[in-house]
């Protein structure tokens, strides 16, 4: 049995008549940019996110940036946010000038450790960018408390958390803005890139309407200096078609992340706990091992592709030297970082398929004794 790390075929086939027949007429329409289903799809996505307004960019790496922007964030500013995180997390910091702070994961759910925030907070701290990482919600009610005693912005990265909730809240509703990426193997996933800023803020949104689109709010009025960062509009019917579906998929992931965890206890793997607060959607399903390059490799060989998120902690890549962080800053994340390993998981993957993997961990664990 072959199980990639995911498969958007496998998706794409269930819907395909429904986004097949949107793109014909879309197409036949002429209707390409800003048009009439990205309208739609910022509505529908904002009250699904619970917040008043949502403007679709061109990447959730282009929510983080244009976000940044419109909180005024800037050269000489500090933002905090952690040290095991995509890297264009802390890109998008650097990308306004400012400084991104970074701080150590917790051990259990391997977001950013609230412990850690306040002694990282500094004059110059303007903003915390927290990262619902793997799908699981940061403890908010701990951390908009301390942002409120600070008079710290909240800017969330909810990339990999579409429809996940802290307590009876969904994720990037707690900030000021919340930043979502739509690249394709995300929870809701676009046929190419795509992202989404939601606020509750009008003057926010409008910002981010006119940095999205060259600055301008009428034709040729370029009030500000903006960029060309629109969420195409065939990707937004795709995208309202998928939204239908996202609670569903949700759902079969953490059947499928359970099954996982109930077989995985007969192995010498850590699985994935789910805090209390937390409504996981399991974007990834990691798990640790002491021997994480060979049991990859072994699977490999079984025609499992699992993967790694992320090998390189923020402070240790090359692109993040200036920085000035060394090897032993974050200890919890450069353990870690060696010992994850994220198993095949999407909505569509089969419980056979999970038997399979763990089977194929338990002769791996075998072959090694
Ligand atoms: C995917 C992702 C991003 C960037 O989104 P793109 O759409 O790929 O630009 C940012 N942060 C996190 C945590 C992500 O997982």
């Amino acid at each position: 049995m072959r199980v990639p790390l995911v498969d958007l075929s496998a998706q794409y086939q269930k819907i395909s008549q429904q986004i097949n027949e949107k793109l014909i007429q879309i197409m036949e329409r002429g209707d390409f940019v800003l048009g009439e289903e990205l309208k739609l799809f910022e509505e529908e996505f904002a009250k699904y996110c619970g917040t008043n307004y949502a403007v679709g960019v061109g990447s959730g790496t282009d929510a983080l940036h244009l976000a940044l922007l419109a909180c005024g964030i800037k050269s000489g500013d500090e933002v905090v946010t952690a040290a095991n995180t995509f890297a264009a997390t802390a890109a998008a910091i650097s990308m306004v000038g400012a400084t991104p702070v970074l701080i150590d994961i917790n051990p259990n759910n391997y977001n950013l450790d609230l412990n850690y925030l306040e002694k990282a907070i500094t004059k110059k701290t303007k903003a915390v960018l927290p990262v619902h990482l793997y799908g699981q919600p940061l403890e908010m009610g701990k951390l908009m408390e301390i942002a409120n005693k600070y008079n710290l912005l909240v800017i969330e990265d909810a990339c990999q958390a579409h429809g996940s909730k802290y307590k009876e809240k969904k994720t990037g509703s707690f900030g000021i803005v919340g930043c979502f990426s739509f690249y394709p193997s995300k929870n809701l996933g676009a046929f190419g890139d795509g992202g989404m800023v939601v606020t509750n803020d009008e003057e926010i949104a409008e910002k981010i309407k006119m940095l999205r689109n060259h600055g301008e709010k009428q034709k040729y009025l370029h009030e500000i200096k903006g960029f060309n960062s629109r969420l195409d509009n065939l990707q937004a019917a795709i995208l309202r078609v998928k939204l239908k579906y996202l609670d569903e998929w949700n759902k079969a992931r953490n059947q499928l992340a359970q099954l996982y965890s109930k077989l995985l206890k007969e192995t010498s793997l850590i699985t994935p706990q789910v805090e209390p607060w937390a409504e996981h959607v399991f974007h990834l399903y990691v798990v640790r091992s002491q021997k994480r390059d060979e049991l990859l490799n072994f699977l490999k060989t079984r025609e499992i592709y699992a993967g790694i998120h992320y090998p390189h902690p923020i402070h240790l890549l090359p692109a993040f030297k200036d920085l000035g962080y060394q090897k032993g800053d974050f200890p919890i994340t450069e353990k870690y970082s060696q010992e994850i390993i994220s198993l095949p998981i999407y909505p569509e993957l089969t419980e056979e398929a999970v038997r399979y993997v763990v089977a194929a961990v338990k002769e791996f664990e075998k072959s090694q004794n």
